[in-house]
């Protein structure tokens, strides 16, 4: 099979490539870098069934291939509110190109879309056929609002066209090669933890989310590419914990004696997040197997390497 991954250079592309590549298909890696790094997929310069392309998805692009996973897009708040008109040029126009290259070379199309979908949630744990509840016009907009429309565009160019699609709603994952400045809460306590730095909370820590380690994420995307049903399906892992329980594992796994320092809660910040993930168990046969703690000791193993910690 000949495989596109847009985004692949980022975090959850660069692993899905990874994995790909073992199965024995051949990947096409687009991406522009914006924040994916070259030195994510380095390990697979030299391999014959992997071909690196610097492109920008807003930009059409022809290639023949069989199967697209579609991920390219900034997904942590810092970056996709570093430039908002370009993140929802990225997830639409980026989306409308890619559904238009599927329904050329008739190849199966999954998007990467997420549980931001379901905005500040009024109905816990969240399932697939919640609407959501999200601001259209806030800061965090520009990410929900586009991903939104991206499903819009995927579900039209299916009744539409008749193009083979999929829609996978990815839960907060987190694991090796996240990006160090990306914002997010996993990375910021791991490197913070790592520099002897204080953890930052912000609000009370009250507020939850569920953490999924990227090789189970992978796993069920590759699921979902492979079966039947088009989705959306939500990929996540439903062990639910509050921000200031990760920071006391973080404590427990690295210092435990590192201080706690409270800073203000962004706006629009959702106060809980769980994935119902009946539909993946039932439909994919899918369930996470790496346990918070197990994954965050993967994870900082390396952190510690990228930081040249480890020896
Ligand atoms: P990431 O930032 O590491 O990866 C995104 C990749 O897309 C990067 O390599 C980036 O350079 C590339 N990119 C961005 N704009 C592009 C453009 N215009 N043209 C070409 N390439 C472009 O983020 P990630 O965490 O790996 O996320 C991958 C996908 O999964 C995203 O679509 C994101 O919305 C989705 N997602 C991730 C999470 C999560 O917790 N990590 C949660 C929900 C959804
Ligand atoms: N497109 C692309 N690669 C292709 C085929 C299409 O990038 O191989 C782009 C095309 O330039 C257009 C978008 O996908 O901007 C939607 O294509 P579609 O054929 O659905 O619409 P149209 O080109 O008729 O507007
Ligand atoms: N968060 C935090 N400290 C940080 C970074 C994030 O307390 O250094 C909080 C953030 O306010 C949010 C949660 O952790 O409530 C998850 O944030 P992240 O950006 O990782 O993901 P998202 O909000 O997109 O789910």
């Amino acid at each position: 099979m000949r495989v596109l991954v847009t985004g692949g250079a980022g975090f959850i592309g660069s692993h899905l490539c990874d994995r790909l590549l073992a199965a024995g298909d051949e990947v096409i890696c687009v991406d522009n870098f914006f924040t994916g790094t070259r030195a994510n997929v380095a390990h697979l310069r030299d391999h014959l069934n992997f071909e690196l392309i610097r492109h920008d998805i807003t930009e059409p692009i022809r290639l023949e291939v069989d199967r697209i996973y579609h991920l390219a897009c900034p997904a942590s708040p810092i970056h996709y509110q570093y430039n908002p008109v370009k993140t929802v040029k990225t997830s639409v126009l980026g989306t409308l190109n890619m559904l238009g290259l599927a329904k050329r070379v008739r190849a199966r199309i999954l998007l990467a879309s997420t549980s931001e979908v379901y905005g500040d949630p009024l109905v816990h744990p969240q399932n697939e056929d919640y609407w959501g509840h999200v601001n259209p016009i806030g800061i965090r907009s520009c990410y929900d609002e586009s991903k939104r429309l991206a499903e819009t565009l995927m579900m039209d160019y299916h009744r539409q066209n008749r193009v083979d699609i999929r829609i996978i709603r990815i839960f907060n994952t987190y694991g090796p090669r996240m990006s160090e400045g990306d914002g997010r809460v996993v990375s910021n306590f791991l490197f913070q933890a790592l520099r002897g730095e204080p953890l930052t909370v912000y609000g009370e820590g009250q507020q939850t989310r569920s953490f999924c380690y990227v090789s189970d994420l992978v796993e069920g995307m590759i699921r979902l590419m492979n079966g039947e049903h088009i989705g959306p399906i939500n990929i996540g892992n439903p062990d639910e914990f509050t921000i200031l329980e990760l920071a006391e594992q973080v404590r427990a796994l690295v210092n435990p004696e590192l201080p706690i320092i409270f800073k203000p809660l962004p706006s629009d910040d959702p106060r809980q997040r769980q994935p119902d993930i009946a539909r993946a168990r039932t439909l994919l046969g899918w369930e996470p197997t790496v346990p918070l703690a197990e994954g965050l000791r993967r994870t900082v193993v390396e952190f510690r390497h990228r930081l040249g910690l480890d020896g």
